[in-house]
């Protein structure tokens, strides 16, 4: 069935101008730049396809954003835009960026596109500085938070996606202080977790006590702020609580919820990190590429299909045995794939702590509450 919109990520490059200790993405050095006659295909394709669900929300992702040519966007967006009018399709344009290579041109580009902004700090500079570092080793924070006052002072609205860590375990209350105190009041945060390039988590070897008390915290601070501090992880969690779900939704394991595109137009369906993935058993993840196949290809492509396959079992495996069914909707492919060896499988460190300890703190809360 399909989703009810399309997510569309784009790699606009590999590269990135920094070195996160905890990155998953691979090729970080390379420079090469997705070529705008690549965009134009992908673009054609998307609006298009029989299998795209409008509207099309474009996130240029995978690398950072920021370091490609703004001239390349300024062409980029007028495609998508000649596109939307002709088709009547709804889209949205955002980037996910360090936020480091803000400038005012930047901000110009942003507000004449209506860019949505997400921006990734793991808190305060003592946490963030040690994962969040650049070629040389040297910790991030300052200059993310210039480019974060940029954005502020040009009054653009952005939410932040924190990395939490082993390190960041002993400071729920300092972190949200830290968000609180800078007028960062929507965040999201994923926990260090094996995927693609990073073959370890810090969380293989955390506390569980530890990890309670950090959420119960975080959950503490957003509902004392009365619905001002906002954490993705509990409104996107809540909703079984009040309303029967029988299928739930996760787009990440569902075909056609999201496509992803490398800057070479190779593409994919399922969860990004599989796009950006090295793995000979799969042909690296790719179901296609724009520049020999149309989108709607990707029906009849082999590895599609045995991917497909595959998720399909391992959702079957949750459904038949998990307890946070209604709630995780099977979990995460590559997640499961790069740390199970096999999407035909259910538990995973990340669904452990980004998925079952925080139901179970909004269902103690909730109890809490009630009785
Ligand atoms: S900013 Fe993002 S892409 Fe760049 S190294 Fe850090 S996690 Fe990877
Ligand atoms: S929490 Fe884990 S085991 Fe349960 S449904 Fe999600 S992925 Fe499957």
């Amino acid at each position: 069935m399909p989703s009810s919109r399309t997510l569309c990520i784009l790699q606009p490059t590999p590269f990135c101008n920094i070195n996160c200790d905890y990155c998953y993405l691979p090729h970080r050095s390379s420079s090469y730049k997705m070529d705008i006659d690549v965009f134009g295909k992908i673009a054609v394709e998307l609006f298009s396809s029989k299998i795209v669900t409008a509207p099309i929300d474009f996130l240029w992702h995978l690398g950072e954003p920021l370091a490609v040519p703004i001239s390349f966007y300024e062409k980029a967006f007028k495609i998508i835009s000649q596109l939307g009018e002709g088709t009547g399709i709804e889209y949205s344009i955002t980037f996910q960026t360090n936020a480091m290579l803000i400038t005012q041109s930047w901000i110009d580009l942003f507000k004449k596109y209506k860019i949505n902004i997400g921006v990734s700090i793991d808190g305060p500079a003592f946490i963030h500085d040690k994962k969040r570092v650049n070629k040389k080793n040297r910790g991030t924070h300052e200059q993310v938070m210039k480019g974060v006052g940029m954005l502020q002072e040009a009054r653009i609205p952005f939410g932040v996606i924190m990395v939490v860590t082993k390190d960041s375990l002993d400071y729920p209350d300092l972190i949200c202080d830290f968000f609180l105190e800078n007028g960062i009041n929507d965040i999201g945060f994923n926990i260090d977790e094996m995927d693609g390039d990073n073959l370890k988590s810090s969380f293989e070897k955390i506390e569980d006590e530890k990890f309670k008390f950090f959420i119960q915290q975080l959950l503490k601070r957003s509902v004392e702020s009365n619905g001002k501090f906002k954490v993705r992880e509990f409104w996107l969690n809540i909703r079984p609580f009040t309303a029967e779900v029988n299928e739930p939704v996760n787009v990440a394991n569902r075909p056609f919820g999201i496509f992803n595109f490398d800057c070479y137009g190779n593409y994919s369906t399922f969860c990004p990190e599989l796009i950006t993935a090295k793995n000979e058993k799969y042909n690296n993840f790719v179901m296609g590429n724009v520049l020999t196949d149309k989108l709607d290809d990707i029906l009849t492509n082999p590895i599609y299909l045995r991917v497909k396959r595959e998720i399909e079992e391992g959702i079957e495996k949750c459904k038949n045995s998990c307890d946070y069914w209604s709630f995780c909707g099977g979990g995460c492919p590559s997640n499961k794939y790069f740390e199970n060896g096999t999407f035909i499988s259910t538990d995973t460190v990340a669904c452990k702590y980004h998925k079952k300890m925080i139901v179970d703190a909004l269902a103690d809360h909730l109890e809490q509450q009630f009785s």
